[in-house]
Order: structure tokens, then sequence, then C-alpha cells
């Protein structure tokens, strides 16, 4: 572990030594007290070591198709309230046929949800076997992680507005559960879409959820997650945090990693002036 990660493990073992707080992220009806043993022990583990696992890559059957950048969403997306350059887009959209495999595997095309005046935005990788039945992004179980999060900034989902790199969920092999990661060629293909969604919202503020949303916004990173998680970056001009997927939060039941994505998320707060409580800045670090 390098100076940076053992201090910031040190910190939060310190911390987690002196909590006890019930964990307010945890699925429904599940609630528990971290004894410091066990907190320290999670925490003495190297955080860099835990590599993000967010959906269980399958082969897809098809080959991906040679991204086109070029895309032209012959749109114009200048005349209209937000709300109506945005249904244009989501028409258009629903239509796509830019990954045959993905047009003919889809229930329907994902294409986002929430407010189209919003100051933030939330930008998962793709629908997943939820999404992809009821054609809203986030609506499965780490969905379900990320609402908790929008209501603990005091938000609601109708606030903000959620969308995908990815519009339609990518396809896995018959008889096969689970997800599969999007691939470079799929996101390539699809980013446009959620560049124009960015350029009709204008919101101040993007968090990109996860390794892969990162990918696909900025390319292949040489970081893993650990260390990129907590910056900035921008796209078209807009300042994007970079934090943990909540899936990997499901997977990691571990306070002191909840506590690094609320930093990221008090940090959005700052950034959009928004009011910040006592009880709030204290998330995950003490009862
Ligand atoms: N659901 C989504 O819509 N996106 C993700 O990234 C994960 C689950």
């Amino acid at each position: 572990m390098d100076s940076e990660l053992r201090s910031q493990a040190a910190r939060y073992a310190q911390l987690l030594r002196r909590s006890g707080k019930k964990d307010a992220w945890l699925p429904a009806g599940l609630t528990r007290r971290l004894p410091a043993a066990a907190d320290r022990a999670a925490v003495a583990q190297p955080l860099r070591a835990r590599a993000e696992t967010i959906s269980t890559p399958a082969a897809s059957a098809v080959p991906a198709p040679k991204p086109n950048l070029n895309l032209n969403l012959n749109l114009n997306l200048n005349d209209g309230s937000k709300a109506e350059r945005l249904a244009a887009l989501k028409k258009q959209t629903s239509g796509c046929t830019l990954c045959p495999h993905l047009a003919k595997s889809r229930t329907q095309v994902v294409f986002g949800v929430g407010n189209p005046e919003a100051k933030l935005m939330f930008v998962g990788e793709a629908p997943g076997a939820d999404e992809d039945e009821k054609g809203e992004p986030f609506v499965g179980r780490a969905g379900q992680l990320l609402t908790k999060m929008i209501v603990a900034m005091e938000l609601t989902r109708e606030q903000v507005y959620i969308a995908n790199v990815l519009k339609c969920r990518p396809d896995t092999p018959p008889n096969t559960s689970g997800n599969r990661k999007p691939t470079r060629n799929e996101m390539d293909a699809c980013l446009p879409y959620l560049r124009a969604q960015v350029a009709v919202i204008a919101p101040q503020v993007i968090v990109a959820l996860g390794a892969t949303a990162v990918e696909g916004l900025f390319g292949p990173q040489k970081m893993n997650m650990t260390r990129l998680r907590g910056n900035w970056r921008e796209l078209d001009g807009v300042p994007v945090r970079l934090t943990f997927h909540p899936s990997y939060l499901l997977h990691n039941q571990d306070i002191a990693l909840k506590r690094l994505v609320w930093e990221d998320l008090l940090a959005v707060m700052e950034r959009l002036a928004m009011p910040i409580s006592e009880k709030q800045r204290g998330f995950f670090l003490k009862s």
C-alpha cells in the first residue's frame, strides 16, 4: 500500500474504532454495528487489493460493432424547453440500431430518468435485467442504494437526472444469468447520446459511478477506482466527480468505503452550494 492509501486507511481505522453507527445504506431491513476489531481488520486490508467488481462479464455471443463516432443525431437540440429537447432525443435513441446485437436482444432502450432541469446528474455503466424490463436506469438493488445515497443528500430521484453510458442492456449468452460489462465499442457507439443528454440538461455536476462509467466517459484508465475516486474530471465543460459504483458497496459492506463515497457526495454538494448539516457531515463516522 502506498503512503497515501496507508494514511487514508489509518484515518478511517481511527474513525471506525469510535464508530458504531447504524449503517444507513444497507439494504432495507439490514442494519448492523461494526465491532471495533472487525473494523480494524476490514480497513487494514489493502483497499487497492479489492478490485472493483461491478458486473459479471460474460462474453457476448455477437462481436460488438466498430463505433460510429460521427453519429449524426440530426436533431435540433437548441429549440424548445429542455424537456421537449430531451423527449426528442429519447425518441431518436429508442430506435437506435448502432449495435445490432443489442437492438435485437434488448427489451427496450433505457434512456434516462429524472429532471431535465437537474443540476446534478448521475452516470452509471449500463442497464441490467431489471432496468431492461422497466425501461428506467438504476431500479435494481444497486439502484435502490443509489436512491438512498440521493436521499442522504436531501434530494430525490425526481430532482436529479440518472443515465448510463450504454443505453441497452449488454446481451449475454442464452441460458446464462447476470449482467455483462459493456465493451469499449458499445460504449463508444452510445456515448454521443449521453453527451447530447448532458448538452441538453447542462447539469452543474456529474457523478460518474464506477470504473466502467469512468472508462466509458474518459477512455481506458491507467489507475484503478481506489485511486481514481475522489478526483474531478471534466466532460464537455461539466465537472465530473468520480466515485465507486453502488454495486461495489453492495459487495463490500465496509463502512470505510461508504464514507469514501459519502465524501465524494459531500464534495458534490459543496460544489453545488447545497446546505450541509453537521449530521450529514458526520455520516459513516460516528454514532
Ligand atoms: N443499473 C443501471 O442502470 N446502471 C448501472 O450501472 C447498474 C445498474
